[in-house]
């Protein structure tokens, strides 16, 4: 059986591990410091790190490889259009790897970077900074087009995909949301919940798809309720959802 829990980086970063509880064998995705899971490992002697699992460059995701794979035999698996520290597996589009026994499929995901990954086994993803809780990440590299067209992507999904992003931006993303959509009964309910998690230090993660299509605004572009704000907002129509979520993104970096 796989368990899955957050190790805390950094100030808002999860670096997930996920645990064979099987074979005792571990993999993570995106340590982006290696001392959160060097401790992990030193208080549970009797687990082996087999894999490490990288959805793209930036450093606060793959700043930790280096020195886990010297401590450790773990595989490093990244994209194989980007640069990443100590790499062996190099993974492009519809790639399929064995991780704990478990089939991931690569998705290519570019929009944050031009190189970023994700990784699917069914009911799970893991989406780096692509897909948030409640927003997605921003535009460093990629076009609005790319990025539009990989959520898409990553919200065609069965519904009950748990979503295990790789930052806490969940309350500041719903706050935006409830901006977009004012009227959205399900972002009130889920902003509401949220403030109280985070009120209590507890993590809003993982999300799943379904309640990321009712409260995602930029999962929601389609929606009349987010082209109109969006119209209502830029004096002006807003033509195809690809627009719509240029001009999301576009405010929701100032917002
Ligand atoms: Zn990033
Ligand atoms: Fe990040």
């Amino acid at each position: 059986m796989i368990q899955i829990t957050a190790l805390c980086a950094f100030s808002d970063n999860y670096i997930w591990l996920l645990q064979d509880t099987d074979t005792r064998r571990c993999a993570v995705v995106d340590p982006g410091d290696a001392a959160p899971v060097q401790a992990w490992l030193a208080a549970h002697p009797d687990w082996v790190l087999s894999d490490i699992l990288i959805t793209h460059h930036h450093h606060d995701h793959v700043g930790g490889v280096q020195a886990l794979k010297n401590a450790t035999d773990a595989k490093v698996y990244g994209p194989a259009r980007e640069t990443i520290p100590a790499r062996e597996v190099a993974l492009v589009d519809n790639d399929r790897i064995n991780v704990l026994g478990l089939g991931f499929d690569v998705i290519d995901v570019p929009g944050h970077t031009s190189g970023h990954i994700a990784f699917y086994h069914q009911g799970m993803l893991f989406c780096g900074d692509t897909l948030f809780a409640a927003g997605c990440g921003r535009l460093f590299e990629g076009t609005p087009e790319q990025m539009h067209t990989s959520l898409t992507r990553l919200a065609s999904l069965p519904e009950d995909t748990q979503v295990y992003c790789a930052h806490e931006y969940t309350l500041s993303n719903l706050r935006f949301a409830a901006a977009v959509e004012p009227g959205n009964p399900d972002v009130a309910d889920r902003l509401a919940d949220v403030i109280q998690k985070r009120a209590a230090g507890t993590i809003t993660l993982p999300s799943n798809l379904a309640l990321e299509k009712l409260t995602n605004p930029f999962l929601r572009t389609g929606e009349t309720s987010v082209k109109e704000k969006l119209d209502e907002r830029a004096g002006a129509a807003n033509r195809s959802p690809s627009a719509v979520f240029a001009a999301l993104r576009a405010w929701k970096d100032t917002f």
